[in-house]
């Protein structure tokens, strides 16, 4: 799972080097892959970078597709998928789909009876190929397809979009308040304020932004003064 994954966070530019004012400092806001949205599921919708801004692609290829199904912790040791370029042309649809509903859901929005027909059709696809299997008193599922099946890394997804649903902690999930970054996270804070999808990312830009505007702009200090105080 996603959880205890190191999230490789690409942090571009050092507020230190932000230092002309609130159009460079949005320059940087291009992410990496990360896991910040505490949900596999969230994760995956998260594999867009900069959703309301540029937007980059995180699963153009097999190579991508393999590269985050094993930071997520779907695919161990060598193992290794083979998605089509039909099955990754599905696989972002599925995706966009489930950032329409998560981020609908993310304001306020009621579920939707058509994004959960869709889901129901997308988990029925891949359902017969995982089964209970009993081994030294433990059950956990297992696949019977191929070892290179690419469901093996969607179906997890699915579940855990499904299981976010029916756990109804879907009511916990937001969407990064960052300029252009648009991605979702499940907020689980004690006071459900979690604003950004990283401190280290957007949750910088926006103090540094603030610090601009207050600071800089108004003459009362220099953007150096608040890569100090960051
Ligand atoms: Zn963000």
């Amino acid at each position: 799972m996603a959880s205890g994954v190191s999230p490789r966070h690409r942090v571009v530019a050092s507020l230190a080097t932000q230092s002309s004012g609130p159009a460079q400092m949005e320059q940087s806001s291009t992410h990496g892959i990360q896991f910040i949205a505490g949900n596999l599921a969230l994760d995956f919708v998260n594999t867009v970078g900069e959703r309301a801004g540029d937007r980059r692609e995180y699963l153009s290829n097999a190579t991508e597709f393999n590269r985050w199904a094993r930071t997520a912790g779907l695919l161990r040791g060598g193992a290794r998928v083979r998605p089509t370029r039909e099955y990754l042309e599905r696989v972002r649809t599925v995706r966009e789909e489930l950032h329409r509903l998560f981020e609908s859901l993310a304001f306020g929005a009621p579920v939707s009876a058509r994004s959960i027909a869709s889901l129901n059709a997308r988990i029925a696809s891949i359902a017969p190929k995982r089964q209970l299997k009993c081994e030294n008193n433990t059950v956990a599922w297992v696949w019977n397809s191929s070892a290179n099946d690419p469901d093996r890394v969607l179906g997890p997804v699915l579940m855990s979009a499904a299981e976010l649903l029916e756990s109804g902690l879907f009511r916990r999930v937001r969407q990064c308040e960052g300029d252009r970054c648009g991605w979702l996270f499940l907020d689980r804070s004690p006071a459900g304020h979690r604003r950004w999808c990283s401190m280290a990312d957007c949750g910088n830009r926006a103090k540094a932004r603030r610090y601009y505007r207050d600071h800089v702009a108004s003459g009362r200090g220099t953007v150096s003064d608040a890569s100090a105080g960051a």
